[in-house]
């Protein structure tokens, strides 16, 4: 008799021939397995290290859009929670334990006071009770820089804060959302990011807030900082931030209490202008002026008398450009000191409001205390 036919030596045979399958069959059902593992990161021999912890803020935009037959690039947006987009991403798992919460649902053409106050009071909350390492932000992009700039005036953490959008929506072959959402989620994780608060990940590239504008209306390409450059660059694989953390703000803007920013128009200069807007303006009891102004925030006579008419009523009137690059400065061709104006330096028109808008709310609205808070950058 064949050794190998005793009964002990063939249930043992089974027994080693199970243990080989369900061995052999182990990595085709090792993705539980592999998402336990990417909680705990393993840190040294021995010891384990639990995953930063990021919670994401959906607001909405093309991000989480679905395609639609209308055209060939057609698509509606605010489709998708933010739930669903980081289930579309495989792999996320690894940067850190996520948890999604929804704010709005809108395209960001409609982002308003509402949602602001709403997202500053949840991130300040998170980082004051401890409940997260980063918050990532989905976002249209149309007014991102403007939701940015925002934050990065009001949330009293330096933990970072990361926005994040796309210019394709989900379900079309070149869809960006994924992998901007991937490495959004990578920056807000990462050790190098504390310190560093709000910014925006969009293509690979980081950017502040202060810098950042949208520059093609749709180029994946679209995110650059005119006047300073990418403040990193990123893949799912590496960060490199190429500018150093900055020296914290002392403190942040408070919000009013009737949740609502004081009425701030934007005036866009062009050739043949005459005062009627910046007269609408002040009927319309705006509290302040953003001038879209030509070049380095000029415009024509008539204009220049009204925008004097309102500095001396008490309208705070800020020189941006609508140019798109490069500093308004004092005193030029315009001379800011006698007519009460100030000048935006590097912020375009929409982020001069918006910083314009705050400044009212607290109480401050001198020229040149207002000039004081456009330059405390530098
Ligand atoms: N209109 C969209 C939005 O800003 C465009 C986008 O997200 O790219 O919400």
């Amino acid at each position: 008799m064949n050794k190998f036919a005793h009964p002990v030596s063939a249930h043992f045979r089974t027994t080693i021939a199970a243990a080989l399958a369900i061995f052999l069959a182990l990595p085709l059902y090792s993705a539980p397995a592999a998402a336990a593992d990417a909680e705990q990161q393993t840190n040294a021999p021995g010891q384990t290290k639990q995953l930063p912890r990021v919670i994401v803020l959906a607001t909405g935009g093309t991000i989480s859009g679905t395609a639609d037959a209308r055209s060939a690039i057609g698509y509606n947006s605010g489709e998708r929670t933010g739930q669903q987009l980081i289930k579309d991403v495989p792999g996320i798992e690894k940067f850190a334990t996520i948890s999604a919460e929804q704010i709005s649902n809108i395209g960001s053409q409609d982002m308003n006071d509402k949602v602001w106050f709403q997202l500053a009071k949840r991130i300040n909350e998170v980082f004051d009770r401890g409940e997260a390492d980063g918050v990532v932000i989905t976002h249209g992009t149309d007014t991102m820089e403007e939701t940015a700039f925002f934050l990065k005036n009001v949330i009293h953490s330096t933990k970072p804060v990361v926005l994040v959008g796309s210019m394709r929506p989900g379900g079309v072959t070149s869809a960006d959302g994924p992998n901007n959402l991937l490495e959004a989620v990578e920056v807000a994780a990462s050790p190098q990011s504390q310190g560093r608060g709000v910014m925006v990940v969009m293509n690979d590239t980081i950017h502040d807030p202060r810098w950042i504008t949208k520059t093609n209306t749709t180029s994946l390409q679209t995110f650059l900082s005119p006047n300073a450059g990418p403040i990193g660059y990123v893949d799912p694989a590496s960060i490199r931030f190429v500018a150093p953390v900055l020296a914290a703000r002392k403190s942040s803007y408070t919000l009013p209490a009737d949740g609502q920013l004081p009425r701030v128009e934007i005036v866009f200069a062009h050739s043949n202008m005459d005062a009627t807007q910046i007269d609408h303006a002040i009927a319309d009891k705006a509290k302040g002026i953003v001038i879209a102004g030509v070049g380095d925030g000029d415009v024509s006579n008539a204009a220049m008398l009204a925008m004097q008419r309102a500095a001396k009523m008490g309208v705070v009137v800020v020189r941006s450009s609508r140019v798109g690059s490069g500093f308004v400065n004092r005193n030029v061709e315009v001379d800011d000191d006698k007519s009460g104006f100030v000048a935006s330096l590097d912020l375009n028109p929409e982020k001069a409001r918006l910083l314009t808008q705050l400044l009212i709310a607290n109480g401050i609205t001198s020229p040149a205390q207002v000039q004081a808070a456009f330059s405390a950058t530098y």
